[in-house]
Order: structure tokens, then C-alpha cells, then sequence
């Protein structure tokens, strides 16, 4: 049984709303559990963990795993007192040597999160030899379901902003970077 991951802090307003979280975790978020639970009651799904899952489905349950997945780490990540406010370290380093400064890896992350057409995530993601790419991926699909490690990720469905910011997802991924917790980011990496 999977269940509802529990918040590790009370607010990100303002940067989400409070309603938005709300929603977006209470409401979305617990949709895919109970949908995915459901979906796998009796089948050789039960009992894999959510990567197991995601390498091996399709179909709804594909969906609403990959869906718990990528709101688990995008919850995560966040922090309204972050401990590590910009990345440092080795994953500074890897990021300024594909793309030159991390301001212009935030550049092509946001870029490409408002370019991606429909509902969908973007994705900082790593190969298995450390080599860091941006991913852009389609309604429940993540770095998983193509054997890379999934680092950091902004959610570019309507559900995640449209609250808030209404139709300008730009302008929201331009704010989520004041609340992206790099020391949870860094972790992911190492
Ligand atoms: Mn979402």
C-alpha cells in the first residue's frame, strides 16, 4: 500500500499558495495513491517499490506511479527556511561545466518547462556516469522510465500554477527557484 507523503513544512506561500498546495498535494497527489493502490490490488505490481513499478508498467498504473513519483520529489525539494539556497560543490561544478554558469542552466530549465507542449514535468536528470541533462517529459513520464536519475523537477501541469499564476507558467518556474532546497538536490546527486 502506498500511502500520502506527509509535507515537511506547514507553507511555501508566496510562492505557492497555500491553496494551491493544498489542493495540489491533498487533492492531486492523494488521486494517484488511491488510484495506483487500487490499480495494483492482486496484480504482480503489489509489493515493488515506485521505480519497479515505473520500469515495468504501462497504462494507468504507469501513470499514477510515475505521477506519486514525481510529486514525491518535487514536494521534497522544497523549503521555505532553505538550508542550501544554491547548489555547491559537485554538483556546481557539473552544472557550470555543461552549461557554463548555473544561471544558465536556470535559463535552459525554465526554458524548456515553458516550451513543453500540454501537461508535463522538466527535469535536471544524470546518466549513469554523472553527466547532467534537462529533461522534458510528457504527463506521468520522469528520468526513471529512461534509466536516468531523476535530481530536481518543476511541474508544468496547470494544476501546479494555474491558482496562482493563471496561464503564466513562465513566471512561476522563475519564482520555484526561491524555494528549491539544494542540500535535498545535492543528496540526490552524490
Ligand atoms: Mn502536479
Amino acid at each position: 500500500m502506498f500511502t500520502l507523503i506527509e509535507l515537511p513544512y506547514a507553507s511555501l506561500a508566496p510562492v505557492i499558495s497555500d491553496q494551491t498546495l493544498s489542493f495540489h498535494h491533498g487533492k492531486h497527489l492523494q488521486t494517484y495513491v488511491d488510484n495506483l493502490n487500487k490499480l495494483i490490488a492482486g496484480t504482480e505490481f503489489e509489493g515493488l517499490d515506485l521505480e519497479e513499478i515505473i520500469r515495468k508498467a504501462s497504462g494507468g498504473i504507469f501513470n499514477n506511479a510515475g505521477q506519486i513519483l514525481n510529486h514525491e520529489m518535487y514536494f521534497s525539494q522544497f523549503a521555505p527556511d532553505r538550508s542550501l539556497p544554491a547548489p555547491t560543490g559537485n554538483l556546481l561544478a557539473q552544472i557550470v561545466k555543461q552549461w557554463g554558469s548555473f544561471e544558465a542552466f536556470q535559463a535552459e530549465f525554465e526554458a524548456k518547462g515553458t516550451a513543453l507542449f500540454g501537461s508535463g514535468w522538466v527535469w535536471l536528470q544524470a546518466d549513469a556516469e554523472g553527466t547532467l541533462t534537462i529533461g522534458q517529459y510528457a504527463n506521468a513520464d520522469n528520468p526513471v522510465a529512461h534509466g536516468l536519475r531523476p535530481i530536481l523537477t518543476f511541474d508544468v501541469w496547470e494544476h501546479a500554477y494555474y491558482l496562482d499564476y493563471q496561464n503564466r507558467r513562465a513566471a512561476q518556474l522563475k519564482e520555484l527557484w526561491k524555494i528549491v532546497d539544494w542540500a535535498v538536490v545535492e543528496k540526490r546527486y552524490q
